[in-house]
């Protein structure tokens, strides 16, 4: 009894092995007039001796996959299989497309019928010129099919690195749209970078800041990357191979500007040495790598991905630090770099042949480079905020050391740092200038009878009539209490004179309101000096001019007086 129950389950798993077998055979049945066959399953037989010759590559047992596909990167030659089966009635011409044909060394098509071999053709992207099957970085294999019959179609693809491939069957039509819109999403990604780059020159033009530069030279590392892995260069210049081999130099230096960026806008060098070491540290070997590189461009790249592994680790460990030790802008470079370091890793998990291919995770790299990318732009633009908000803050403690605070006229010693240079363009342009010594007569009184801070109200009024009264190019200053001078650049003593009887006659009329019902008139004394810019300072002159208000005090007042030189 239990003999014949085994027997009966061993038959039974027999016969579903059996029938897994067959489901196993890759075949695409043509039953109608569009064909736009891009998800379908073919089957694949990684060859690790790289030597087996199509009759041996034939007889291999073959596991199935998706049409597209990633297996990994020990899988560097591969067969695909699939059989096509023309149940339509009649003779169909189709299209195999192999998408991602630009970034394998070569690439054998061996088409059979009936068991025999009736086609093959050979891309060696070293000779594209040599094949016509080569289309902007697309192998396209036009494949005929006879009425009711089966052709099994047989692909080598032999990699550089990993083995991404992808299969697609197209009618006449589809084959023609698919061809048009190649690298479309890459050109869009790559003209951003673009106009970042430009943009860039231009801020670095604007404001020669380093960070500029390096931000700019690590967007064309990476834009360079991007369109070389993902079939632009192909597609927009037909060069495949070796002679574009080079360009994978960016995969060296993008990191190489990404630290030196990070040193420019932290300025780690100056505020945080143990993160410049470290940064510092990671730089040189890169830096050696890329001389390398420029000797022997594929033995430098092995050691790439470790590279890249460290220093992803390193540059997340230092915006770390800098975002616990309070820096404004670590955490917008985390985010960015953490975009950067998901969307790569995703990337290397699918180049090993890890998960199923999809857009994400094929196009992780380009994806974490751009996001990283619109981050480290959102930086540089923060750090001009802050760098201006320094500045105005700047600006506004250089005014408050200049001015009086209760006038906001400029102070004394304003007046003597500008009076110098005043002094010495009077000099060059022998032009003559004048100064005016002011203040206020009997002020006691003001304050005496109306309290300190009517005085100072008052003080303030004086101050808007001296300044209604002087021209844009005079210097006019509090120098104390209620005594004002005021820098006449050419003017020569006539003219010194009728100003400041100007400004007497001026004060004298203005009537200042205390209350509505309260007011009250003032007048000032004035000394005039005009000096002597050849051989005299300003110090001297304002003394001279003190002298004349010394003297206009004693004439009794509201009056212009004027020291000659003697
Ligand atoms: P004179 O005509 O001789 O100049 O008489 P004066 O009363 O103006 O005398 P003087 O210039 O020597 O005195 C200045 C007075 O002004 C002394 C002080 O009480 C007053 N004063 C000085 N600075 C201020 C200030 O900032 N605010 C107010 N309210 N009063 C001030
Ligand atoms: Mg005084
Ligand atoms: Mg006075």
């Amino acid at each position: 009894m239990t003999r014949t129950r085994t027997l009966f389950f061993l038959t039974l798993l027999v016969l579903l092995l059996s029938t897994s077998a067959v489901q196993a055979e890759p075949i695409v049945t043509i039953n109608s007039p569009t064909v736009n066959l891009t998800d379908f399953k073919i089957g694949y037989y990684v060859d690790d001796s790289r030597e087996l010759e199509y009759q041996q590559a034939r007889e291999q047992t073959y596991r199935e996959t998706t049409s597209t596909t990633t297996l990994g990167t020990n899988a560097r030659v591969t067969w695909f299989k699939v059989i096509v089966d023309n149940a339509s009635g009649e003779t169909r011409t189709l299209d195999v497309h192999l998408p991602h044909a630009y970034h394998v060394q070569s690439v054998d098509f061996y088409e059979e019928r009936d068991g025999q071999l009736i086609r093959t053709e050979t891309l060696d992207l070293e000779k594209v010129e040599e094949s016509n099957l080569m289309y902007r970085g697309v192998a396209v294999y036009p494949l005929t099919l006879p009425a009711g019959e089966a052709t099994t179609l047989y692909v080598r693809s032999f990699a550089y690195s990993h083995q991404w491939f992808s299969l697609d069957i197209l009618d006449e039509e589809h084959s023609r749209q698919a061809l048009v819109g190649t690298s479309n999403d890459i050109a869009l990604l790559v003209g951003m970078m673009l106009a970042l780059v430009f943009y860039n020159f231009l801020l670095y033009f604007a404001t020669s800041k380093r960070e500029n530069i390096y931000y700019s030279l690590y967007l064309i590392s990476g834009l360079v990357w991007i369109a070389l892995s993902y079939g632009l260069v192909a597609s927009l210049f037909d060069i495949y191979g070796s002679e574009i081999f080079m360009l994978n130099i960016s995969l060296i230096t993008m990191p190489i500007f990404l630290l030196l960026f990070m040193m420019a806008i932290f300025e780690t060098k100056r505020f945080y040495p143990t993160e410049h070491r470290f940064l510092q540290a990671l730089l040189i070997p890169l830096c050696g790598m890329l001389v390398w590189g420029f000797f022997d461009i594929s033995a430098a790249l092995k050691p790439a991905s470790t590279a890249a592994a460290i220093m992803m680790v390193v540059t997340f460990s230092v915006s770390i630090s800098l975002l616990r030790k309070g820096n404004p802008l670590a955490k917008f470079f985390l985010i960015g770099h953490s975009f950067f370091v998901i969307f790569n890793t995703m990337a290397v998990i699918f180049y090993k042949g890890l998960i199923e291919p999809t857009y994400l995770a094929s196009h992780g790299v380009g994806i974490g480079i751009m996001l990283e990318a619109i981050m480290l732009a959102f930086i540089i633009s923060y750090r001009i905020k802050i760098l201006e908000d320094i500045r105005s803050s700047q600006d506004e403690l250089k005014k408050q050391a200049s001015t009086d605070p209760l006038t906001k006229l400029y102070n004394r010693r304003y007046f003597f740092s500008e009076s110098d240079y005043l002094l010495q363009v009077a000099k060059n342009k022998q032009q003559p200038l004048a100064v005016l010594a002011i203040d206020i007569d009997h002020f006691k009184r003001v304050n005496d009878s109306h309290g300190h801070q009517i005085g100072d109200q008052v003080i303030v009024k004086l101050a808007q009539t001296l300044k209604a009264q002087s021209r844009s190019k005079d210097l006019l200053a509090r120098f104390g209490g209620e005594e004002f001078v005021m820098l006449l650049p050419e003017t020569d003593q006539e003219q010194a004179l009728v100003c400041a009887e100007r400004i007497r006659t001026a004060v004298e009329k203005q009537i200042i309101a205390i209350t509505p019902e309260q007011q009250l008139s003032l007048a000032v004394s004035i000394g005039v000096a005009v000096i002597n810019a050849e051989h005299e300072s300003i110090e001297a002159a304002l003394n001279r001019a003190d002298k004349a208000l010394y003297e206009a005090k004693n004439a009794g007042r509201n009056r212009v007086c004027i020291n000659v030189e003697g």
